[in-house]
């Protein structure tokens, strides 16, 4: 594909069959500048600190130099073709529209390889009818979230660098200026990679495709997960999936469906995505557009558009301006994921339909026949229903563990889902109280301020924004009085766990757990202001900064600033919008 050398502007939407991307290079930018890198990230490529000073880093991340020359060759640069179910929709073909893959990575003290792009690097022939382009804004929303989250133990796509392009006028509802993040991960597949196949009919490049990921992405067939019942799931307290000795291509038997190893690499996928959205769940965190184009292989969290943090609690809330019909809200992300899912179990259908007839290569042996495929057909659907049992139970072991650890819990009681987690959040909603600040300041507690009726209404207070709280039918009496019950169960669960003697060490296992800061709409609002109105610079650094150590109590760079953005939401710059238009 010579693309490249295409005048950019005969770039349209390019329909692409038998392939999955296309060779294209980023454009030239003019005085790029860089106003930041991660420090975490640098370290996790391999990177040392002061690396990203040269000229050659700086052009690298900014697109002016890729890595490739026609003397020296090496990798060309290149853009991923997808397709993806978009508001439950087909979409059609998608791809990397603004996106373009530098090259990939391994850092060899961990042996984790990853796959680095420039997202807001021009034009590629999956732009369709946009610029290619990034502005400043949602560029520094990705860089500093994908970030964040990471430093919370979510899975996600990365963020390296960002460089604005001071003179690259981007259009949006204003002109903007662009700019341009350096992001990387184990890998940017997304269900709408397969989508796009399936609807292509190309069973041979999926058959390809998935072999790829579990022969390349995943560290082999053997990795994937060995047959284990929803039963045992649901009692084990041990979340990493069990691993068995099992030859990589075996097929097992399981509950009289022969499962070959396509269905292990589904489960897998699912499994992964369990306990992300498990993680995003706990954390209050919203992606805010679950296409399955922005649904990951790897279960990461990807695509950072209209997403947010949770302020108040309010499982109905999305950020995401233009879903209307809050297909996406916080309360439906489990299930929308499992949606996803259930079209990946349909690309694959045929490979993991076929049972013990695929042969060493994956291909089917002895052809499809028809009284086959009804067979085939049955067995599809029997695996993808199997995995949405296991999705489930691995999504609720995650989230309850995740869930018993953010309220310094040690053990698993049954009772727990209904009497602590859920009356919880019903109190959180009910008052309109924030969802990270509960447990935060939960965790800075000490029992033996609640050890009493008196003591636990007076501590109820420390939940309450400045304003007070929220919702109807509520006294400030009544109120107090609901958390304060429910500080008393809190309280008997925790005894139970550490005994009176630790709580010193409980109060640190939490706060080990649950983020002092969070960058929520609010706070990235204003680092944009500051950064493209006001040319702020230091901000920038300082929100990173504590974006890669959420934990903290404090950060000793600005205190003021560190105080006001771990404190109280401000009443109007709670739960704001976002509009995809980025
Ligand atoms: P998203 O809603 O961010 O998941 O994007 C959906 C599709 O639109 C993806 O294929 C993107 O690459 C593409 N896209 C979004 N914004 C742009 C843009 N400014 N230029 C080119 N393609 C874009
Ligand atoms: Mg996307
Ligand atoms: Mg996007």
């Amino acid at each position: 594909d010579v693309s490249h050398k295409a005048p950019r502007e005969t770039l349209g939407p390019r329909m692409v069959r038998g392939a999955l991307y296309t060779y294209v290079r980023p454009e030239q930018t003019d005085e790029p500048e860089l106003l930041g890198v991660s420090s975490k990230a640098m370290q996790d490529l391999g990177l040392k600190p002061g690396e990203e000073q040269t000229s050659q880093f700086k052009a690298l991340v900014a697109g002016n130099e890729i890595g490739w020359s026609e003397e020296k060759g090496g990798i060309y640069p290149w853009a991923q073709c997808y397709g993806g179910w978009q508001f439950g929709s087909w979409a059609g073909q998608l791809g990397d529209g603004r996106a373009i893959s530098l090259f990939e990575t391994t850092n060899l003290q961990t042996c984790t390889r990853y796959e680095l792009q420039l997202k807001g690097a021009g034009r590629t022939p999956y732009s369709r009818f946009a610029d290619g382009k990034a502005v400043l804004r949602s560029s520094i929303r990705e860089y500093i979230v994908s970030e964040a989250l990471n430093a919370l133990g979510v899975p996600t796509t990365r963020a390296l660098s960002l460089t604005l392009l001071p003179n690259t006028k981007v259009l949006r509802e204003r002109i903007e200026p662009g700019a341009i993040v350096a992001r990387f991960a184990e890998s940017w597949l997304r269900i709408g990679t397969f989508d796009l196949l399936r609807v292509r009919g190309d069973r041979e490049l999926i058959r390809k495709l998935a072999t790829y990921a579990a022969e390349d992405v995943f560290g082999g067939w053997e990795t994937l997960p060995a047959i284990v019942s929803v039963r045992e799931e649901q009692s084990s307290a041990e979340m990493d999936h069990p691993q068995r000795d099992i030859p990589g291509d075996d097929v097992q038997e399981h509950q009289g469906v022969e499962e070959n190893r396509f269905a292990r690499l589904y489960r897998e996928v699912a499994r992964r995505n369990a306990k992300t959205v498990a993680a995003w769940q706990a954390y209050g965190f919203m992606n805010g557009v679950l296409n399955t184009d922005n649904t990951s292989i790897f279960g990461l969290s990807l695509d950072y558009g209209p997403f947010a943090f949770m302020d108040n609690f309010d499982p109905q809330y999305t950020p995401n301006h233009d879903d209307q019909l809050l297909r996406y809200c916080y309360r439906n992300q489990p299930s929308i994921i499992w949606w996803n899912l259930v079209r990946l179990g349909e690309s694959l259908g045929e490979l993991i339909g076929a049972g013990n007839r695929v042969d060493d290569e994956g291909f089917v042996k002895d052809g499809v026949s028809e009284e086959c495929e009804t067979e085939f057909i049955k067995r599809a659907e029997n695996i993808i229903e199997r995995t949405g049992e296991e999705f489930r139970a691995v999504f609720l072991n995650e989230y309850k563990r995740l869930m018993g650890q953010r309220l310094g819990l040690k053990t698993e009681k049954e009772s727990d889902f209904q009497s602590l987690f859920s009356e919880m959040l019903d109190t959180l909603e009910a008052l309109e109280l924030d969802f990270n600040h509960f447990f935060r300041r939960l965790s800075g507690l000490s029992l033996s301020e609640l050890d009493t009726d008196q003591k636990r209404i007076e501590a109820a207070s420390i939940f309450f924004h400045a304003e007070g709280f929220g919702g109807i039918g509520y006294t400030e009496a009544s109120a107090r009085d609901r958390i304060a019950k429910w500080l008393d169960s809190w309280r008997t669960r925790v005894l139970e766990d550490w005994g009176s003697s630790s709580d010193k060490e409980r109060q640190a296992a939490m706060k080990a757990v649950n983020p002092n800061f969070v960058p929520r709409g609010w706070i990235l609002d204003e680092v944009i202001e500051r950064v493209e109105r006001k040319g702020d610079r230091e901000i920038l650094g300082r929100v990173m900064h504590m974006s890669l150590n959420p934990f903290n109590e404090e950060w000793g760079l600005h205190k003021e600033e560190e105080e006001r953005f771990c404190g109280d939401v401000p009443k109007y710059k709670r739960a704001l919008l976002c509009s995809c238009s980025s």
